[in-house]
C-alpha cells in the first residue's frame, strides 16, 4: 500500500438569498431585522387553500446568477417545482417548495487562481424556512418572517482539495453573485450560508464517510471547520472502494474550534419529494426572455467593472499606491467609498495627493481595518467622517500630533466609533502638541540611567541595541515625542 497521505475531497452546497423586495411565492416584503412574524401571509404560512405565485424578480435574479456561474438554464427543456416534505417547527407548511430533478440551472463552473475548475452541478430556486431561537428555560421561539424568502442553492461537484481552495471558491462565488446583482451575500445577515461536504480518499480508492458541515457563517469558520474535519477524518473508519460511504451531519463550534456530531443524513427518500401541484412547469421558451435580459445585464455589469478597474488604475498611479492597496481600496472598494471620501476631504483641505493617498491607505488597511474587524467587519460601525479623518491627517502633517499618537491613540482607540474633532479628542487626553524638548530630554536621561547594560552594549559597538532605548523613550512619552528629537538627544547622551 502506498504511503502517500489521503487526498482531501470537498464539495460545497451554498444557499444565497436572492435580492428581491418580496418573497418567492407571495407578496410579503423581505426585510432583515423586522419585528418577528410581522411579514407573513396565508401563502407563506401554508394555510389551507392558499396558492403560491412565482415572483418574476426572484426568477430573473436566479437566472442571472446561473449565467454568472456559466450554467445552462433549463437544459432539460422545462423547469419543475417539487415539494420537499419534512416536519420542523420553523416550517409551518410541512414542506418547502424547491426543485428536485428539473432544476433551473445546471453544468456551470468557476476557475480558481491555480487553474482548478470547480464544476457546478446545479443551482436551483427554493424557499427559505423560518427561524427558531432558543430562549432560556428550555423555551423555543419561532419567527416566520423568513418563510418563503427566495434562495438559490448552488451545489458543486467534489472538486475542491484544500480548505484554502474552498475559501477561494466561496469568495469567487460571492463576487459573481454581487456582480450579477443576484444577492448581496452578507454573511452576517445569513444571506450566504455554506455547507462543505468533506471526505478523505486513499490511493487504493478506499474512503472515509462524508461529513456535511452545517451552520458556517464566516469564511474563517469555513476554513477552520474544513481543516479540522480533514484532520479528524484521518482516524477513519475507512470504507472499501466502491462502497457508498455514510453521510453524517456536523455542526461547527466556533468558540471550541471543533465539529460536533448532529445526526446521520436523511436520504432523498426520507423527504418524499413529489411535484408541487400548485405551480405550473416553466417551459424553456418561457425562460428565453429572462436569459436574454440576464445576459445583457451581466455584459453591462462586466463593462462597468472593467471601466471602474481602469479608473482605479489611473487613480492608484496619481496617489502612488501599491498594487495590492489599489486593489483593496479602489477596485474592490473594501471600505464602501470611505477611503475615497476621506481622500477627497484631505485634498480639499490642502493635503497633496501623493502624501494623503499613501497615509490614508495605510490607515484604512492598518489600524482602521483592525478596528472594524474587531467589530464584526462592518465598515458602517466607523463613525469618524471623511472630514474627521482629513482633520486627523492635518494634525499629523502639521506636527501637532505624531504619527504614533494618531495611530495608537486615535485610530486604534475609541475615536473611530464616535468621530468628532480629533484635536479636541487628543487634547482632552494630553496627547496633542509634540512634547517639549525638556520633557524628551528628561525621558531620555531616565531611560539611559535605568539601562546600564544596554548602554554598555551600545558603547561596545552593538548599535542595534539602540532601538530598545528609543522604544522605551517613546513608550514613556506615550508616543508624543518626535522620533528625530529622541534619536538626536540619545546620541548626545551615549
Ligand atoms: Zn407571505
Amino acid at each position: 500500500m502506498s504511503a502517500r497521505p489521503p487526498r482531501l475531497v470537498v464539495g460545497v452546497e451554498v444557499h444565497v438569498q436572492l435580492a428581491t423586495r418580496t418573497k418567492a411565492f407571495c407578496a410579503c416584503p423581505v426585510e432583515f431585522g423586522a419585528e418577528p412574524n410581522a411579514l407573513c401571509c396565508p401563502v407563506c404560512l401554508g394555510h389551507p387553500g392558499a396558492l403560491p405565485t412565482l415572483n418574476r424578480g426572484a426568477l430573473a435574479a436566479a437566472v442571472r446568477a446561473g449565467l454568472a456561474l456559466g450554467c445552462a438554464v433549463a437544459p432539460r427543456g422545462a423547469v419543475r417545482w417539487d415539494r420537499k416534505n419534512y416536519f420542523y417547527p420553523d416550517l409551518p407548511k410541512g414542506y418547502q417548495i424547491t426543485q428536485y430533478d428539473h432544476p433551473l440551472c445546471e453544468n456551470g463552473a468557476l476557475a480558481l487562481s491555480d487553474g482548478t475548475r470547480v464544476r457546478i452541478r446545479r443551482a436551483h430556486l427554493e424557499e427559505d424556512t423560518g427561524k427558531s431561537s432558543h430562549a432560556g428555560d428550555g423555551e423555543t421561539l419561532v419567527d416566520f418572517n423568513r418563510c418563503g424568502v427566495p434562495l438559490l442553492e448552488i451545489v458543486t461537484e467534489p472538486d475542491l482539495g484544500s480548505a484554502a481552495a474552498v475559501e477561494e471558491y466561496l469568495r469567487l462565488l460571492r463576487d459573481r453573485m454581487i456582480l450579477a446583482g443576484a444577492s448581496s451575500c452578507s454573511m452576517e445577515k445569513g444571506e450566504m450560508r455554506c455547507e462543505p461536504n468533506v471526505s478523505l480518499v486513499r490511493g487504493d480508492g478506499s474512503s472515509t464517510g462524508i461529513s456535511e458541515l452545517k451552520n458556517l457563517n464566516s469564511f474563517a469558520a469555513v476554513r477552520a471547520a474544513v481543516a479540522f474535519e480533514a484532520k479528524r477524518l484521518e482516524e477513519g473508519p475507512w470504507h472499501p472502494a466502491g462502497a457508498a460511504p455514510p453521510r453524517t451531519t456536523y455542526g461547527w463550534d466556533d468558540a471550541g474550534g471543533r465539529t460536533i456530531l448532529q445526526r446521520t443524513k436523511e436520504t432523498a427518500a426520507d423527504y418524499r419529494y413529489f411535484p408541487e401541484p400548485d405551480l405550473p412547469d416553466l417551459p424553456a421558451e418561457a425562460l428565453a426572455g429572462f436569459v436574454a435580459e440576464g445576459r445583457a445585464a451581466l455584459a453591462a455589469a462586466d463593462a462597468d467593472r472593467s471601466a471602474a478597474a481602469g479608473r482605479a488604475r489611473a487613480e492608484a498611479v496619481r496617489l502612488g499606491l501599491a498594487a495590492d492597496q489599489a486593489d483593496l481600496l479602489l477596485v474592490r472598494d473594501l471600505t464602501g467609498g470611505r477611503f475615497a471620501a476621506a481622500l477627497a476631504a484631505a485634498e480639499g483641505a490642502g493635503a497633496p495627493a501623493a502624501e494623503a493617498g499613501p497615509a490614508l491607505a495605510g490607515w484604512f488597511l492598518g489600524p482602521l481595518a483592525g478596528w472594524v474587524n474587531g467589530r464584526g467587519g462592518d465598515w458602517a460601525a466607523l463613525r469618524a467622517s471623511a472630514g474627521d479623518l482629513a482633520a486627523a491627517l492635518g494634525l499629523q502633517r502639521t506636527g501637532k500630533a505624531t504619527a504614533q499618537v494618531v495611530k495608537e491613540h486615535l485610530l486604534a482607540g475609541e475615536w473611530p466609533g464616535t468621530g468628532g474633532d480629533p484635536a479636541a479628542f487628543l487634547a482632552g487626553r494630553g496627547l496633542l502638541g509634540g512634547a517639549g524638548e525638556e520633557a524628551v530630554r528628561a525621558a531620555c536621561a531616565e531611560v539611559v540611567a535605568a539601562n546600564p547594560d544596554v548602554v554598555a552594549k551600545i558603547r561596545a559597538g552593538k548599535t542595534a541595541a539602540r532601538g530598545a532605548l528609543v522604544g522605551q523613550v517613546m513608550k514613556r512619552m506615550r508616543g508624543t515625542a518626535d522620533p528625530g528629537a529622541v534619536n538626536r538627544i540619545l546620541d548626545g547622551l551615549l
